[in-house]
């Protein structure tokens, strides 16, 4: 497994986090700022393609600079995933590295972006920074929305916002595992959250831009995903892309049930980790995994791997595009017919996604971080830190 092949990785800087999102309870249970992954461990991590900085809310931390400026020195492309709160920090950060791809997690229009993520003034907040970071002459810069029954609605008008504001839009879908405290996230109405995909599709179809092209591929994944099918192509986690947790565990993802580890990058070098029978054991549950993830950080290096798939679809639909204005349709996917025909019944569908109503949800937290949460609430503990930092 050692070669110099240059990696997929995605930090996770902290757990703690200021949002309350109605799909994720990972602000109940944040990690200690003191155990957070430091800039020793940063310095100990492979060369990478491409790093995705996230959270929690990664601008938490008020050393991120020095985070970025360390990743820098082994990474090609940086991408960070916030909830935009912290829009001072953000500009700061873009001054010094204009290249770098920031992502506000919007969740809809303003009145369901602020119910989801229950954030004060959250959407315009985010909007703003969005806009100033435009106006600095950022250029990777855009929207993430996790797309669900109460926003599917909004999906195109955020869309088409974004579009106007010549900004990328990411999209994603519920899912459960570890790192959300999450397992019972699904989707109630498929058929109505998928209309809405099929909609952005077909917009990003008739769009001039390749790489629009292929993020409706990746949408048309997602309704694959949401009817609870097997991904469009394999997941091959943790041969060339890994995670990193707040205490420095090296892990395929952020998408299993419970926290796998491959070896700590706090206590081992990268090399010892990377090629131990740990890793090896976990790249084979990876393997026989049947959790069907699709979220960008596993779709995207597979479409990048299994090129051929994604570009024939791409070309079939581009062709589609010459002689009609919706040259997708989401009863392309056979399980989409089979629900309408009544073929298969919604509570089967539900029994194939990872939604457990009642699982006891592993939070992948270290000891200290889980004792704190005896005398006070996560809320209440993050809270407190803000305040002191704003101070
Ligand atoms: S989804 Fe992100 S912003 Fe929302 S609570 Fe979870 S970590 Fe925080
Ligand atoms: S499908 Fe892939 S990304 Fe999802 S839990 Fe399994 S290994 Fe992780």
């Amino acid at each position: 497994m050692k070669d110099n092949k240059k990696l997929n990785g995605t930090v996770i800087v902290t757990y703690r986090c200021n949002a309350r999102c109605s799909m994720c309870n990972r602000y109940k249970a944040p990690s200690k700022p003191e155990e957070e992954i430091s800039i020793e461990t940063i310095k100990k991590l492979p060369r990478m393609y491409f790093t995705n900085i996230t959270g929690g809310e990664p601008f938490i931390r008020n050393d991120i600079k020095e985070i970025v400026r360390e990743l820098y020195k082994k990474s090609d492309r940086i991408v960070i995933s916030t909830n935009g709160f912290f829009t001072d920090r953000i500009v700061d950060l873009a001054k010094e590295f204009p290249q770098v791809g920031i992502r506000i997690s919007i969740e809809g229009l303003e009145a369901t972006n602020n119910e989801i993520r229950g954030l004060e003034n959250g959407y315009q907040r985010g909007y703003q920074t969005l806009k100033k970071l435009r106006e600095m002459g950022m250029k990777d810069v855009g929207f993430g929305m996790t797309v669900q029954d109460r926003n599917a609605p909004d999906l195109v008008p955020l869309y088409d916002i974004s579009d106007e504001m010549g900004m990328e839009f990411a999209t994603a879908s519920l899912h459960n595992s570890f790192y959300f405290v999450e397992a019972k996230n699904i989707i109630k109405n498929r058929p109505m959250v998928a209309a809405n995909f099929e909609h952005l599709i077909n917009k990003l179809l008739r769009s001039n831009s390749p790489k629009k092209w292929f993020r409706a591929y990746f949408n048309h994944g997602l309704i694959n995903y949401i009817y609870g099918q097997p991904r469009l192509l394999p997941c091959d986690m943790s041969f060339d892309t890994f995670f990193i947790d707040p205490y420095g565990d090296v892990m395929p993802c952020n998408g299993t049930k419970d926290k796998e580890v491959m070896g700590n990058l706090n206590e081992q070098s990268w090399d010892e980790l990377w090629n131990s029978p740990e890793a090896e054991k976990v790249r084979n549950k990876v393997r026989h995994c049947d959790r069907q993830c699709w979220m960008i950080g596993s779709a995207s290096p597979a479409m990048h791997k299994y090129i051929w798939k994604p570009m024939m679809w791409v070309l079939v639909h581009k062709f589609k595009a010459l002689f009609t204005k919706t040259p997708y349709s989401m009863y392309e996917n056979k399980i989409c017919r089979d629900l309408r025909e009544g073929r298969v019944t919604k509570e089967e569908l539900d029994k194939c996604s990872t939604c457990d109503m009642c699982a006891v949800v592993n939070n992948g937290l270290s000891e200290a971080s889980q004792e704190q949460l005896k005398y006070r609430t996560g809320e209440e503990i993050v809270a407190e830190d803000i305040n002191n930092q704003l101070k």
